[in-house]
Order: C-alpha cells, then structure tokens, then sequence
C-alpha cells in the first residue's frame, strides 16, 4: 500500500495534491486539503477485520479504528505485526472505539418514517473518555507523530485526561495549549504530563 495516500485539496475547482508526507494544512490557494487514496481498499479486507474480532493480545486488533487501519491508512501501514504498528500508531491501549458498536434503530425509524432497516446509530459513550474525541485524538496525533510534529495545539472545553494518554506517547515532543474554563481540570493535566498550558475563558 506504500505510495497509496496522498493529500487533496477540497475544493473541486482547484484540487492541489501533495504528498501524504507534507505538513501542509492547506493548498497553496488557502483551500482545506483531506486523505485520499488512490485504490479502494480489497473487499477482501472484510474477512481480515472479522479475523481481527479474535484480537490475539494486539491492541491495534482490539482498537475500534485500528482493527480497520487499512481503511485509515494514511501511515500506509499494511502489517499484522504489533512491533511495526507500533512505530506508527498511536493508541489508547486499544480502547478507542473498542465498545462502540452501530445499534439498529428499528423503532426510531418508524417514528420517523424511515425504512426500519436502514437507521443505525453508534453510541460513542464507551470510549475511555466517555467523548467520541478518543477516536480522533488517536489518528490526530498518529499522523503529528507520522509528520515529525513537535507541537499539538489542542482546543477543548474540558476533559483531556485520557485523550493525554495517548499523547504522552509523545510528551517529549508534545507543548499543547488546551483551552479550558475550568481551572481544576488544568491542574489535573499539569499532574499527568508536562504540558505547555494556556488558560482561556
Ligand atoms: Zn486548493
């Protein structure tokens, strides 16, 4: 898959690409740029997530967005091996996404009107930190580490502690400026990593 992922600009009237290697955020018009992939992943992956249910002590296997990494492949990692994921992808231990299964809402969508057997929804309240932000905090700082990031500015409200877990993978690089209200939570943070804080309100 080396060679797969690249960089494109959003905008369909410029489309700038670059290498999945850049650190650029934007094309060179100021336009938003995304992953893409060249190929679509095999449909034979399907067996290869099922086989992956059985985790085999990987917690790249276990994780709710890395047993799929193919799918997010933007580090082009194409391996079962646990010592090789671990160079590029960071984790919360595998609990990212772990619990968080799509649940069929039969009864939602006949309230709604909606063909009964096409509503699904996905409860993001099992992720360690109770937030949906777990899973984007793992492949946000998996693709800081991939660019050789050495800062990770991070906006948030409040709860981080556990997003941090993962990022102190990466504390020697890592000076993160967290927006918070509430002061305690700033605290707790400076107790778990040695961060570099900024306090708004
Ligand atoms: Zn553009």
């Amino acid at each position: 898959m080396q060679g797969d992922a690249y960089l494109k600009c959003v905008n369909p009237k410029c489309g700038l690409e670059y290498p999945i290697s850049s650190t650029n955020v934007q094309c060179d018009n100021g336009h938003v740029l995304d992953v893409k992939y060249k190929n679509k992943p095999p449909t034979k992956l399907k067996e290869t997530f099922y086989e992956r249910r059985n985790s085999k002590g990987s917690i790249f296997n276990e994780s709710g967005i890395w047993r799929f990494r193919e799918l997010l492949n933007f580090c082009q990692i194409d391996t079962e091996s646990i010592e090789e994921c671990s160079k590029f992808l960071v984790s919360l231990d595998g609990a990212e996404g772990r619990q968080s299964k799509p649940y069929k809402m039969s009864k939602a969508a006949e309230f709604l009107g909606r063909n009964t057997e096409g509503l699904w929804l996905q409860p993001e309240g099992y992720n360690p930190s109770g937030s949906f932000k777990d899973n984007g905090m793992v492949t946000a700082v998996t693709h800081a580490k991939m660019v050789g990031a050495k800062k990770i500015v991070c906006a948030s409200t409040g709860i981080l502690q556990h997003q941090l877990e993962c990022l102190q993978q990466m504390k020697e690089l890592i000076v993160m400026c967290i927006f918070l209200q509430d002061k305690l939570h700033l605290e707790n943070l400076v107790k778990h990593i040695n961060l570099e804080l900024k306090l708004y309100k």
